[in-house]
C-alpha cells in the first residue's frame, strides 16, 4: 500500500493516527501512528485481535470516542479534516456520507422504537423527509436487503426481528442515505456461520447497488478471504502489514499475518485438523513491549536483540503496495502459511 494521499479516488485518508485513551492506570495507546486511505467503491478489511485498535480506529473516524485523546493525526474525508470540524458538521457527514453498521444490532437498535421508524429517522434527520415518505424508504431499504414482506416487518420491534434480521435493518439503516463509505464494524460476529454468509452476501451486494465502499473491520481474516480488495492487518495499536488481498493471502510477509492465516481452518483439510492459534495473548496496551510489540509471540524474532530494541516501520515487501513493519522481512522470502502451520502443529 502507498503512503496515504487525496487523489480522486480516495475518499478517506487518515494519516498518523494516535488515538489515546488516559486511565488511572496509565495511557492507553490504542491507536499508535496508523496511516491508511480508503478509495472510492473498494472493500477495505481492517483485521486483527481484540485489542489491537481496529475499532478505535474506525469508531474515532466516526467521531463516536468521547473520551479518546487524539494525540496526532488527521483523518481527511474527501480532503476535508474530521477532526478539525465542529460537532454539527462531523454529525452531518455521519450516517448522510460515511455510515456504521454496529456488531451488536439489539445494543444498536432503539428497543421502543419500531424498526420502520429507526431506519426512517435517518431520511428525516439528513434529507427532512416526511414521516410518510421515511417510512416509505425504510420499506424500500428493508426491501433491499432481502427481508420479506418489508411493509409488515418495518411496523415490528427489533426484538421481534431474529439475529440475521435485525443485522440487515443494521444494514438498512446505514444505506438509507446512500452514503459514500459503509463501515462495518464485526458485522458478522455474533452470527451463526450460516447466518454470517447471508449477512456478508447481503453487504456485497449493497455496496454494488449504492456505489460504496466499505471498511471492513473484523478479527477473523477468513471472513475478508474474497471480499476485501485491500487489507491492512494490525498489532496492538499498528498496522503490521498492509497490502492487496492476494498479496497478503498468498504471500504474506509479516509473522503475524503468517499465525492469523496458519490458524484458519483449511478447506481441504482433514475434518478433524486440529487449529494452530498463534501461541500467547496479545499485549496490554498501557504496557506495550519494547521494539516490536509481537516479538514475545514471535517465532522468527532474530537472535541480535533488534526485534527487542528496535520498532519496526513499514517497508516495502513483494511489491510497491505491499509493505510490512517487520525486520526479518527479507528473511521470510519462501515462508509459507502451511510451514508456519507445520512448525506450530510440532510445538
Ligand atoms: Fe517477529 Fe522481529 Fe518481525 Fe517482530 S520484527 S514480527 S519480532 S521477526
Amino acid at each position: 500500500m502507498s503512503e496515504p494521499t487525496t487523489g480522486p479516488e480516495t475518499l478517506l485518508s487518515v494519516r498518523d493516527l494516535r488515538a489515546y485513551f488516559d486511565t488511572d492506570d496509565g495511557v492507553v495507546r490504542a491507536v499508535d501512528g496508523v496511516s491508511f486511505e480508503v478509495r472510492r467503491g473498494e472493500v477495505f478489511a481492517v483485521v486483527g485481535e481484540s485489542g489491537s485498535g481496529k475499532s478505535v480506529t474506525a469508531t474515532t473516524v466516526m467521531g463516536l470516542q468521547p473520551t479518546v485523546r487524539i494525540a496526532s493525526g488527521e483523518v481527511l474525508w474527501k480532503g476535508r479534516d474530521l477532526l478539525q470540524l465542529p460537532e454539527s458538521e462531523h454529525g452531518r457527514i455521519r450516517g448522510k456520507e460515511i455510515a456504521m453498521i454496529f456488531q451488536d444490532p439489539l445494543t444498536a437498535l432503539n428497543p421502543v422504537h419500531t424498526v420502520g421508524r429507526q431506519i426512517g429517522e435517518m431520511a428525516r434527520i439528513h434529507e427532512g423527509a416526511s414521516r410518510k415518505e421515511a417510512m416509505r424508504r425504510a420499506v424500500e431499504m428493508l426491501d433491499l436487503v432481502g427481508i420479506p414482506e418489508a411493509a409488515k416487518r418495518a411496523r415490528m420491534y427489533p426484538h421481534e426481528f431474529s439475529g440475521g434480521m435485525r443485522q440487515r435493518a443494521m444494514i438498512a439503516m446505514a444505506i438509507t442515505c446512500r452514503p459514500e463509505l459503509l463501515i462495518a464494524d464485526e458485522p458478522t460476529t455474533a452470527l451463526d456461520v450460516t447466518v454470517q454468509a447471508q449477512v456478508l452476501d447481503v453487504l456485497m451486494r449493497i455496496k454494488d447497488e449504492i456505489d460504496s465502499a466499505i471498511m471492513l473491520i473484523t478479527h477473523d481474516l477468513g471472513v475478508v478471504a474474497g471480499l476485501a480488495d485491500r487489507v491492512m492487518v494490525m498489532y496492538a495499536g499498528r498496522a503490521v502489514e498492509t497490502g492487496t488481498a492476494p498479496q497478503l493471502f498468498s504471500d504474506s510477509r509479516h509473522p503475524y499475518t503468517l499465525g492469523l492465516l496458519a490458524g484458519l481452518p483449511r478447506l481441504e483439510g482433514p475434518r478433524d485438523e486440529p487449529l494452530v492459534p498463534i501461541p500467547g495473548m496479545p499485549p496490554s496496551l498501557i504496557n506495550v513491549p519494547p521494539g516490536c510489540a509481537f516479538h514475545p509471540r514471535c517465532s522468527f524474532e532474530r537472535a541480535d536483540g533488534l526485534c527487542r530494541r528496535s520498532t519496526p516501520e513499514l517497508r516495502q515487501a513483494t511489491a510497491a503496495d505491499h509493505r510490512s513493519a517487520c525486520h526479518q522481512l527479507e528473511a521470510l522470502d519462501g515462508v509459507t502459511v502451511e510451514s508456519v502451520r507445520r512448525a506450530g502443529a510440532g510445538r
